[in-house]
């Protein structure tokens, strides 16, 4: 087993940045001889339409250039190369079946100027992605555009401030818990709110004791995770939201950590008025690469006149684009959002059913526990409570020896794993926080655990070892202060 780590041998190519290869006249192009007379562009075309020579600029063949960047590509790392235990991102498996539906020319090429009578069938699965979502999450009506999570925060914050000013004053304040994502306190902070943190009990959950302190006729609204950033479930959600609504205010929970909670309960049966998804996390999108996502957002009946416009509605067998909206918070994102995500969410909804669902967040919940129960013989665990999708650790016991948690996730690599996230939630000192997701298999995870064990007896015997980590990636341990402050981006000095 311990010499059998998925990172302990390949064939992994070195590759110079592009600008240090090729040779001068090199092309990667071929065309057949003229046969008419060559002409000179410059007395044809004006002079600044003909492109000048650039310095430096890097001439190469046709492999040179396929194998920089295939090199580069396999340099990647994602979750189809292996384990990526990240925390709070979710970076399951997307089954490749969704990407090929994503690609169907119907809904590849449409372009989103095309009339409404020419994209029933776009329009449709939009329809009916929002009722799949609805009939998931207990909500009454949901948008589509948002772009992400953040900007779903943004809108749903947006909604409730409409909502709120309509009934006569916008209010001052959010309240914050401390385990909260940093896009919470910053969405809030965006549309106008003070933030106020409030603190989690010594359970890592909120207590409607501390809400019913905080809690006043100026807070616009509560903003709450569920499941939390340490991976447990706010079990006192419903008598929260009492004390929230007697006094006029909103519950807004954070939904990306969705993929905890399919088919097992629905947010909307909580008491939470607005809730926005992770379609790019919990529903089927390669993401973590800075590529596309979505965001929806689901509210109750007494804010969905607020909702962006247009919404999707239908009338006979027709579906069209309502735009006839007077209390909406405007448009947020051109077009209707990232269709193509939605395609993706819509398919592995149909593929997986409702049952697929429900199975694959137990999955989820069961692999997150066993890891729990198996790494806390060797890591701190500060709070010791059966966990829903993820689990927080802490560098407490190995920072008796220096070693603290940006020093094990870089062994991590050295063994052939993606790291968790690190230092998050900040509510636990030197966190590191494990989603193992409903994908990866009992040989994974006890292989992860192996390499976590072998770390944590590191950490013990050969600190220093730990502390210059990685060793076998390409580079080693970097200053990372240095590149943030001073990044070189340029490849000439
Ligand atoms: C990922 C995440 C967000 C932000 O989502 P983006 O799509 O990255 O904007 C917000 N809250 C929580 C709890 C998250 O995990």
């Amino acid at each position: 087993m311990k010499e059998n780590w998925p990172g302990a041998c390949g064939l992994v190519l070195d590759e110079p940045l592009i600008f240090e290869k090729g040779a001068k006249g090199r092309k990667g192009y071929s065309l057949a001889r003229l046969d008419v007379e060559e002409v000179n562009p410059e007395n044809i075309w004006p002079r600044k339409l003909i492109r000048q020579d650039l310095d430096g600029f890097p001439e190469m063949s046709e492999v040179e250039v396929v194998r920089h960047f295939t090199r580069l590509s396999q340099w990647n790392y994602g979750v189809d190369s292996g384990f990526y235990p990240l925390g709070s991102c979710t970076m399951k498996y997307n089954p490749k079946v969704n990407e090929d539906l994503a690609r169907l020319p119907g809904f590849a090429r449409a372009h989103p100027y095309l009339p409404e009578e020419m994209s029933q069938g776009a329009l449709r699965l939009m329809y009916e992605l929002e009722k799949f979502l609805c009939q998931i999450s207990g909500m009454d009506r949901v948008t589509l555009q948002p772009a992400a999570g953040a900007q779903g925060e943004l809108a749903g914050m947006l909604m409730i401030r409409a909502c709120l000013s309509d009934r006569g004053n916008p209010r001052k304040k959010v309240l914050v818990p401390d385990t909260a994502h940093g896009t919470n306190p910053a969405s809030s902070s965006l549309c106008g709110y003070q933030v106020v943190q409030v603190k989690s009990n010594e359970r890592g959950v909120l207590s409607p004791k501390t809400i019913e302190e905080k809690m006043d006729e100026e807070v616009a609204a509560l903003m709450i995770t569920n499941p939390n950033t340490l991976g447990l479930f706010e079990e006192h959600i419903c008598q929260i939201a009492e004390v929230v609504h007697r006094k006029g205010g909103q519950i807004y929970c954070d939904g990306a950590n969705l993929n905890a909670l399919m088919g097992l309960t629905r947010v909307g049966d909580m008491g939470v008025d607005v809730l926005h998804f992770n379609l790019h996390k919990t529903f089927s999108t390669p993401h973590g690469g800075g590529g596309p996502g979505a965001g929806p957002v689901g509210v109750k009946a007494h804010l969905a006149d607020y909702l962006p416009v247009p919404i999707i509605n239908q009338d006979g067998e027709r579906f069209y684009f309502d735009y006839d909206r007077s209390k909406s918070i405007g448009k947020i994102k051109s077009f209707y959002g990232n269709f193509g995500i939605l395609v993706r969410a819509y398919a592995y909804i149909l593929s997986m059913g409702a049952e697929g669902l429900k199975r694959a967040s137990l999955v989820a919940l069961l692999n997150a526990n066993y890891l729990r129960v198996k790494l806390k013989d060797f890591y701190h665990l500060p709070y010791d409570f059966p966990c829903l999708h993820e689990c927080v650790f802490s560098d407490r016991l190995q920072s008796q020896y220096g070693v603290t948690a940006l020093d094990i996730a870089k062994r991590l690599m050295d063994y052939g794993f993606h790291p968790p996230t690190i230092y998050f939630p900040l509510v636990v000192h030197g966190a590191m926080m494990i989603e193992p997701t409903e994908s990866e298999s009992r040989e994974t995870l006890d292989q992860f655990i192996a390499a976590m064990a072998q770390i944590a007896g590191e950490a013990r015997t050969e600190p220093g070892l730990l502390q210059n980590a990685p060793h076998k990636t390409k580079v080693s341990r970097l200053d990372e202060v240095l590149a943030n402050r001073k990044p070189r981006l340029r490849w000439k000095p």
